[in-house]
């Protein structure tokens, strides 16, 4: 496994000049594209890991499985169920035809207007504590309480998300979110989520407890259910690496997410989980590196779980 993964990250830094960093949140433009780094977690608990593996960037995307697991946790399932689809993704991650193809309901809780509207269901019941509570659960499941906001990102994010409104009022406007919600507050604890900055090793670690059915197996807690567990890693398999997830599927064949800060967080049935970092992006949204990282690991190490 170590050598493996050594291999899959020289693999990777060959293609440190192709991908691009976000620019639409113009703090994410500040990213050095040849940081690199990748851990994992194997079957029996051993964990591994190359380059810039302290390196912290912003969670991103890889919040919304945190938010989800909340959701299941929190909110009752058929008003998720009503609220979010779990159908796979066919379109940018932050598309608004894609949203109004589903008639203002979010196609499934990894795209932006699904976790924003996971958001608005957790807003109802935390208010003002949405983020705080997205924040803990971050932390507990990562092990790791040095994570914190980063509060620069967040006011790019916040004053750059003009497509992110545009989802939200679609929203309320199709009926699928109460007019009455306070779309500033829930925009913000969703902007909040998406500026936590974690490194790779909390992404490994989240993605252990994942790939163990919600069992930690190196703090001996349950972090959440079996079923939770099973019911995230399906929508991560169909809607993880957004439009890309076909694709991913076949070439790695691993439940994934992915966030614009350059991260990757991946899952197995059978507590294999592999992180990658690298802020260089290819055109769905998914890290460059990462990607040919992962795909360097699953050709030699056969995990697909198709
Ligand atoms: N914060 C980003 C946004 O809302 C998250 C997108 C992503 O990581 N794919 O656009």
């Amino acid at each position: 496994m170590k050598e493996v993964l050594e291999r899959a990250y020289e693999e990777g830094l060959k293609y440190t000049d192709q991908g691009q960093v976000a620019t639409y949140i113009p703090e994410l433009a500040k990213e050095d594209p040849t940081k690199v780094a990748i851990a994992a977690y194997d079957q029996d608990g051993s964990y591994y890991e190359k380059g810039e593996v302290d390196q912290r960037f912003s969670i991103q995307s890889v919040s919304k499985v945190i938010t989800y697991i909340l959701c299941l946790e929190e909110i009752p399932a058929g008003k998720i169920q009503k609220a979010i689809g779990v159908k796979p993704t066919a379109l940018p991650f932050n598309s608004v035809l894609d949203l109004e193809l589903g008639g203002g309901k979010p196609r499934n809780p990894l795209v932006n207007a699904g976790a924003i509207a996971a958001t608005a269901l957790l807003y109802e019941k935390f208010g003002d504590q949405t983020f705080d509570k997205v924040l803990d659960k971050i932390r507990d499941l990562a092990e790791d309480p040095d994570i914190v906001l980063d509060e620069n990102i967040y006011n790019s994010e916040r004053s750059s998300a003009f497509t992110n409104f545009a989802l939200f009022n679609l929203m309320v406007s199709r009926g699928n979110l109460s007019e009455d919600i306070p779309i500033q507050k829930v925009a913000d604890a969703y902007f909040k989520a998406c500026s936590v900055l974690v490194n790779v090793k909390d992404l490994a670690r989240i993605g252990y407890v994942l790939a163990n059915d919600g069992f930690d197996k190196i703090s001996g807690q349950e972090k959440f259910s079996k079923e939770i567990a099973r019911r995230v890693r399906t929508v991560m398999a169909m809607g993880g690496m957004y439009d890309y997830c076909g694709e991913f599927a076949q070439l790695i064949g691993l439940p994934a997410k992915s966030g614009v800060g350059g991260g990757i967080m991946t899952a197995s049935k059978e507590g294999l989980a592999i992180a990658t970092y690298c802020p260089g992006l290819d055109d769905h949204g998914n890290s460059f590196v990462g990607i040919k990282m992962l795909e360097a690991m699953a050709q030699e190490l056969e995990f697909s779980i198709y």
